[in-house]
């Protein structure tokens, strides 16, 4: 006989797109009802990530389609399993870049579900360990497990909280994995989504923060962010006199662009950490490696765990994201404003325009 495990199902709005070269619209999907050990939210705010479009766009390869893009999800907790201990109906919530991991290899068993060995099921597109495909947070409703769910203080705004959730963890993991904090030289490059974040927190950890942009326009958001220090990298003789002054840059940059540039600018001992992923491979130069004895290095998002850390940092130091509010709606017009750098800093979707 065969047998055949049904998981019940209910209809939610989302708002996603059938196939790579097609524009977002409305989508009904199916969650799963919320079992054992599963928090329900009501999503309220979603960021949008440069790597919806990505994804939403199959620009990285292996899309799942139809494709319903989201990882910055924050909103109230509308029901919870009956083994849930943790969460509780009518608290705020959240979910980050990732929903479920092998929970037992060794960067489980460590906190650093991003580097599972057995693969992560990233927020959306990707498949369940119940096979199905995950939607992501451009939608009304999500079903996540208790151990990938985050809790969000209500003393911050919320739709602010919501891009924490991916571009914040993403540049907070690097900077406490290398200690950064005072008596740091701290280079910030690039001032977008995750630029703007990597600023707020290396200055919150006490750093001597120097934003490095390729456009002096971004000068007076530089300070305004907190940045104690700013300059503009086309400049040559600015560059030159900046050559072996910073312990530490965060690489934020997702164009093409050249890293033996910036490795200059590191003292002995200093590291780069990129975490944009332009289209080109860089090739680097070993005499900029070898010179000072400098690291070039990469990080991915956090663990829950740190992602807890990172929002209970937020709550107490008072950070969020600058954000701009759009309806669902706008959603294709707010891709070709990212992919113009047009936004300060980033979009996050209301999601009572969704209802
Ligand atoms: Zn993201
Ligand atoms: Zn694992």
């Amino acid at each position: 006989m065969l047998l055949i495990k049904i998981i019940p199902m209910k209809n939610v709005n989302a708002y996603g797109t059938p196939a790579a070269d097609a524009m977002l619209g409305p989508l009904s999907i199916e969650r799963r009802t919320v079992g054992p050990h599963d928090v329900q939210i009501e999503i309220l705010f979603c960021g949008v990530c440069h790597s919806d479009i990505h994804q939403a766009r199959n620009e990285w390869g292996g899309s799942i389609f139809p494709m319903v893009p989201g990882h910055e999800i924050v909103g109230r907790i509308t029901a919870v399993g009956d083994h849930v201990k943790d969460f509780k109906v009518g608290e705020l919530a959240g979910v980050g870049c990732l929903v479920d991991s092998c929970r037992t290899c060794v960067a489980c068993a460590a906190g650093e579900e991003q580097f599972c060995d057995n693969g992560m099921v990233g927020t959306y597109n990707s498949k369940g360990k119940d096979g199905l495909p995950t939607y992501g947070g451009y939608s009304t409703l999500i079903v996540v497990d208790e151990k990938f769910t985050l809790h969000v203080s209500d003393k911050l705004d919320l739709a602010g909280v919501a891009p924490l959730l991916c571009a914040g963890i993403t540049t907070y993991s690097p900077l406490r994995h290398w200690k950064i904090g005072k008596g740091h030289k701290v280079a910030v490059v690039g001032l977008g989504g995750l630029g703007h974040m990597g600023v707020k927190f290396a200055v919150a950890f006490g750093a001597d923060v120097t934003v490095l942009s390729t456009s002096a326009s971004k000068e007076a958001d530089a300070k305004q962010l907190g940045a104690h220090h700013f300059a503009v990298t086309k400049d040559a003789a600015v560059m030159k006199g900046l050559a072996g002054h910073f312990d530490f840059i965060l690489n934020t940059v997702s164009a093409n662009h050249d890293y033996n540039e910036y490795l200059q600018l590191l003292s002995m001992n200093g590291t780069m950490v990129v975490v944009g992923v332009p289209e080109k491979p860089s090739t680097v130069g070993a005499f900029n490696l070898i010179g000072k004895r400098r690291s070039l290095a990469g990080s991915l998002i956090g663990g829950i765990r740190e992602t807890q850390e990172m929002l209970d940092f937020c709550a107490e130091h008072n950070i969020v994201s600058d954000i701009e509010i759009i309806k669902m709606s706008e959603i294709n017009e707010a891709y070709e404003r990212i992919l113009r750098s047009d936004v300060r800093y980033r979009f996050v979707i209301d999601m009572a325009s969704l209802k």
